[in-house]
């Protein structure tokens, strides 16, 4: 099938790439015109494992390429995916204002008896795609075209996988014809199709992501009590997770959730939920739970430190997750921050993450100082901070760590370390929810 992807990002991008892995025919395109000409350059300005060797394979099959044109997209497809952001807003509800302006593009492009189905990509709030159908009619009355939700559900970091097989996909759509159209795109991916109205569709993905980060922040605060009473939250976690009601995903107890959608899409449901009259007040604990996360780490780190102004400490890990180059909302950014804000020296490495970091404003390399190594990060720190468990955190030479540090000290935030190891090499080390040693 001929198939367009409006906004070239994480979601679109590794879609574009996977659709046309599957065999169709796939045009991206995306209003930064650098992010354009690097795609077509063939540099991938995401890293996101598989994802550059499939986009040249698919680039050189010539069933993929990029364009800047909605036009050119348009023109050439029967399904058009809208995957532009839709960021939070200071009250937590989502700025559509990214959805609104493609769905006036569409409709200012779409020729008469061009029939298209629009299919959003984007994370939205119910009822968003009547508000897109309304827009493309208002802009374009002779418009022949069927709304429907397709949510994403991949992870940053197992993207390519996650999209090439899928747990499920949900097609939200009032219309036959465009739920035909849409199960053949999906037809190669052999994965189980639900089918559901585009509002239903729109909550899944919603009511999906702020069910995972409430077992995010119920395992936390489970940590929490651990550590008062002496108890190892990972067994705790083993023992409830065991249960094939409950299942042991998301049961990791850390420093919170963070990331480009946790954190805005628990936002996002609070709001909804408060615009529709209905509350969802569960949800709002599970927000003030997640921001105490942090907190309480820093306080055992200022604990075992008493000041931080001027203490050298090591931070391994500024991605949100291991295995992505995103630092949008990550954990490991404020943590840095706060520690500068305390008047820290820190040093910071990361396998992936330090560019984007910079690039974004998000860090101040005036203000941190971004290591080659994990090993140069922890030269005379007085404490080592692990806040992404990349796996590569877990196979350094410990014993070399310890030489170069001023104090053996490891506050582990991610539960990465073996406690009984760390203990023998001679660290005091802390982790998040289980005795300290
Ligand atoms: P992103 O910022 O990485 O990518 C969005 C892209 O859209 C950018 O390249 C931007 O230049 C482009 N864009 C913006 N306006 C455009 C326009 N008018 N025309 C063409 N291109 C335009 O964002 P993302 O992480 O891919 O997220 C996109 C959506 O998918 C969001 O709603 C997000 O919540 C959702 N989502 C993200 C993930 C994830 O893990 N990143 C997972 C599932 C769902």
């Amino acid at each position: 099938m001929d198939l367009c992807i409006i906004g070239s990002g994480y979601v679109g991008l590794v879609s574009g790439a996977c659709f046309a892995e599957v065999g169709h025919h796939v045009v991206c395109v995306d209003n930064d015109q650098r992010k354009v000409d690097a795609l077509q350059a063939g540099k991938i300005p995401i890293y996101e494992p598989g994802l550059e060797e499939l986009v040249h394979r698919n680039v050189a099959a010539k069933r993929l390429r990029f364009t800047n044109s909605i036009e050119d997209g348009l023109d050439h497809s029967q399904v058009l995916f809208i995957a532009v952001p839709t960021p939070p807003q200071a009250d937590g509800s989502v700025d559509l204002t990214y959805i609104e302006r493609v769905a006036r593009e569409i409709a200012a492009v779409l020729k008469p008896g061009q029939y298209r189905v629009v299919v959003d990509k984007s994370t939205v709030p119910v009822k968003t795609g009547e508000k897109v159908a309304d827009t493309i009619k208002r802009y374009n009355k002779n418009a022949e075209f069927d709304v429907v939700s397709n949510p994403e559900f991949l992870r940053e970091g197992c993207a390519v996988p996650d999209l090439m097989n899928p747990d499920r996909v949900v097609i939200g759509s009032a219309s036959q014809r465009a739920t035909d159209l849409m199960k053949q795109v999906y037809e190669p991916f052999r994965a189980p199709i639900l089918v559901t109205d585009v509002n239903s569709a729109e909550l899944i993905k919603h009511a999906a992501n702020s069910f995972l980060s409430l077992k995010i922040s119920y395992i936390n605060a489970v940590a929490a009590i651990c550590e008062a009473s002496g108890a190892d939250v990972e067994m705790v976690a083993d023992g409830i997770g065991m249960d094939k009601r409950i299942g042991r995903n998301f049961l990791n107890a850390g420093l919170g959730y963070g990331g480009s959608c946790f954190p805005k899409d628990v936002k996002a449901f609070i709001a909804i939920s408060r615009q529709l009259g209905t509350p969802f007040t569960l949800l709002e604990e599970v927000e003030r739970i997640n921001t105490q996360q942090l907190s309480r780490y820093i306080d055992k780190v200022r604990d075992a430190l008493w000041v931080l102004k001027d203490k050298k400490i090591a931070v391994w890990g500024l991605t949100f997750k291991p295995d992505t180059d995103d630092v949008r909302n990550s954990v490991a950014i404020d943590l840095v921050n706060r520690l500068v804000a305390e008047g820290a020296q820190v040093s910071a490495y990361d396998p992936k993450g330090a560019e984007k970091a910079v690039e974004w404003g998000l860090i101040d390399p005036a203000k941190v100082k971004l290591t080659a190594t994990p090993l140069e990060a922890v030269v005379d720190a007085e404490a080592l901070l692990l806040a992404t468990e990349w796996p590569e955190f877990a196979n350094q030479d410990f014993s070399q760590v310890k030489e170069k540090m001023h104090t053996p000290l490891v506050f582990d935030g991610r539960n990465l370390f073996n406690p009984e190891t760390m203990k023998d090499l001679g660290f005091t080390y802390y982790a998040v929810g289980r005795p300290s040693h």
